[in-house]
């Protein structure tokens, strides 16, 4: 396996130590994004890799390079690393030109590649026409794609991307999140990208480090980090909020079923083949994507497992799509809710025509689409 790149970092910071190992592989991606809450130790991760903060001890390399090594007392110098990195809050040299901005890592290179690079950066972040121009005379779109080019310029050989789109507007923003994807496979260059927006880290990520308290929780791809937290500290994280505790009541090996018993209901869940199987009485916390849940009027009485009947107490729309808080049982109270259900809007106006005088409703939630979190 070919490593992009690999860091080992610790570091004492003011609350308390990072201590990290991140990497990629060839064969796992291009894009690792680095997703947390704010302090968590994103930013100082990306520093140490770029060279701009020095771990208390660890290694980073990049590609075959090992631009630092505690042991060795090797720290390779940022001009020297082969890094395009745009940090948080990056800003353009106000006196500089596009293209002197862009050119501005070129200055050891001769005129005629240099000039040549130039060409190349204006005509793939597409900004012909704008050569001239300083950077109060641009928008915000095109500053930061000014800023892009500046970082590839001196051909880097990872891109480090401190939640470049933070200050952009929606729509701008996924202008610029669809180049960026496009750009990375194009350059064949990896990408570290710091980012809080879910969304975001989503459509770009190959793998996502989940960070909290400068520890790395959970490091896999995307759809592992989604779909099987590790923790209920990650599935918190990503704003899953489906969660119930509960310890396991009946455990089916054969099947890899639990019956799982909460404050809610009891619960069948399915165990994947590569998951621990916990057994009776041991504690679990069941959690359930809002979008897997089905919802429909109530008929005749159900009895098969996951079934259950109550109330909609309440809504939010989305646009597209709507939530609704769901409260098992008869009695109505709006106080809290049981679960959160996703919908559709098509969904949600048939809805509407089938609720019924009672407004009951039911609900299931198919065993395989529980994900199981041991304690
Ligand atoms: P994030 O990017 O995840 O929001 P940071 O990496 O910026 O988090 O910060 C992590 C923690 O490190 C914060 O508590 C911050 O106050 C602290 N910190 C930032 N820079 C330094 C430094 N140079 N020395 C010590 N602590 C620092
Ligand atoms: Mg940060």
């Amino acid at each position: 396996m070919t490593s992009l790149f690999h860091a080992v970092i610790r570091k004492q910071l003011k609350a308390f130590q990072l201590e990290v190992e991140l990497g990629l592989d060839a064969n796992q991606g291009q894009v690792l994004v680095l997703f947390g809450p704010s302090g968590s130790g994103k930013t100082m991760t990306l520093k140490c890799i770029a060279g701009i903060a020095e771990p208390d001890a660890g290694f980073v390399s990049i590609g075959p390079r090992t631009v630092f090594d505690s042991h060795q007392r090797l720290n390779v110098r940022l001009s020297e690393r082969k890094v395009g990195y745009l940090p948080q809050n990056y800003a353009l040299f106000p006196h500089l030109t596009v293209n002197q901005n862009i050119a501005f890592g070129l200055s050891r290179w001769d005129r005629g590649r240099a000039n040549r690079r130039l060409n190349e950066l204006v005509r793939l972040m597409q900004l012909e026409g704008l050569e001239k121009r300083y950077p109060r005379e641009l928008s915000g779109g095109q500053q930061q794609r000014v800023a892009f080019a500046r970082a590839l310029a001196p051909q880097p050989e990872i891109l480090l991307l401190d939640e470049p789109f933070a200050a952009l507007d929606t729509n701008i923003r996924a202008e610029l999140r669809q180049n960026l994807a496009l750009l990375s496979r194009d350059l064949g260059l990896p990408v570290v990208f710091i980012t809080h927006d879910l969304e975001e880290a989503y459509m770009l990520a190959d793998r996502i480090a989940v960070y909290d308290q400068g520890h790395v929780l959970q490091c896999d791809t995307r759809t592992e980090v989604f779909y099987h937290p590790t923790s209920v500290q990650t599935a918190q994280l990503l704003g899953i909020k489906n969660l119930w505790e509960g310890r396991v009541l009946e455990a089916n090996m054969a099947q890899r079923l639990v019956l799982v018993r909460t404050a809610h209901a009891d619960v069948w869940a399915s165990v994947r083949p590569s998951q621990f199987l916990p057994p009776s009485n041991f504690k679990v916390t069941l959690s359930m994507r809002p979008e897997n849940i089905k919802i429909w009027p109530m008929s005749a009485k159900l009895d098969s497992p996951n079934c259950y009947s109550g109330h909609v107490t309440g809504e939010v729309a989305r646009g597209s799509r709507y939530t609704l808080f769901f409260n098992l049982g008869e009695a109505l109270s709006q106080a809290e809710h049981d679960l959160e259900i996703e919908v559709t809007a098509q969904e949600y106006a048939a809805m509407g025509q089938q609720q019924s005088t009672s407004n009951i409703w039911q609900i299931s939630l198919d065993p395989a689409a529980i994900h199981l979190i041991a304690a």
